[in-house]
């Protein structure tokens, strides 16, 4: 699909999940952006006063084109502290997209490791392949440092009962109360075993990328098999070289 530019969404929803994170929920104006779940788009004020950043949208794609994304304040960051601070529903967005090569291409079971507001392309790519493979097998595994930051357990939880393939395991890396506790990269081999067979997505902050990573090679996936999505620094899609996976 090519990017499309510009576009105006109006925030319909402003809703805080956790101490650092704000969910937002935004309707087109007019025709929707269309995507592939697991893609990112550019977000800015529109008016040219804020830069542009970049956010996973964290659903499968609607009819009526909503989207939803997860968005972790920065401190002294310039887009992060304004759309946590000043955007409220009834606001204009401007949008631009969609990118990104962190999607599905094969049929293997889906296993999904997500740090914070890393679970956005991951609840977009478990949502969409319920509906477009429902038999395909996926495992979530979501860290999060407390209980106060854990992102939609309680739907999580009832997709668990709700769809025989979906495993959702969480874990605490600074406290207990959770059914696991500590990181991804050291819970990994006990938790879900061989990484072999599985199309890996990893999505978080460049260290917990980075850290993941190298725990699922561990297990056995090899570079092909396994999508990274960092969420440190922008990438400037305009610059991307043909054949580049860009976020991979
Ligand atoms: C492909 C892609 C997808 C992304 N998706 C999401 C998403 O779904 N949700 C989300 O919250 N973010 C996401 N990000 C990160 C996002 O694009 C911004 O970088 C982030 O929101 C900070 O923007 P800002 O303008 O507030 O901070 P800036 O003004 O750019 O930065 C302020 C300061 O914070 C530092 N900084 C910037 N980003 C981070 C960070 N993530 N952690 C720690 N320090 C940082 C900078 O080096 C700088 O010193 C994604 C990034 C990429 C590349």
């Amino acid at each position: 699909m090519e990017p499309l530019y510009d576009l105006r969404y109006e925030v319909v929803g402003h809703r805080r999940v956790t101490p650092v994170i704000v969910e937002v929920a935004l309707r087109p104006r007019a025709a929707p952006l269309r995507y592939t779940a697991g893609q990112y788009v550019l977000l800015s004020d529109g008016e040219g006063h804020l830069p542009q950043r970049s956010y996973s949208i964290a659903n499968a794609p609607r009819p009526d084109g909503l989207i939803t994304l997860l968005v972790t304040r920065v401190a002294g960051g310039a887009l992060t502290t304004w759309l946590h601070e000043r955007l409220r529903p009834g606001d204009e967005v401007a949008l631009e997209g969609p990118y990104g090569t962190f999607v599905p291409v094969t049929e293997r079971p889906l296993l999904l490791l997500a740090g914070g507001s890393g679970l956005a392309p991951m609840r977009a790519i478990a949502e969409a392949s319920f509906a477009e493979r429902p038999k395909r097998p996926i495992t979530l595994f979501f860290s999060a440092r407390t209980a106060r930051d854990v992102i939609d357990r309680r739907l999580f939880s009832e997709w668990q009962r709700g769809h025989e393939e979906f495993r959702y395991l969480l874990t605490l890396t600074r406290e207990g109360g959770a059914p696991l506790r500590g990181r991804i990269p050291d819970l990994l081999e006990a938790a879900v075993g061989s990484t072999a067979e599985r199309e890996v997505f990893i999505a978080g902050s460049e260290p917990f990328v980075a850290d993941c990573l190298q725990a699922a090679r561990r297990l056995g996936a090899e570079g092909a098999q396994v999508r990274t999505e960092p969420f440190f620094c922008d990438p400037q899609p305009w610059l991307t070289l043909p054949g580049d996976q860009p976020g991979s």
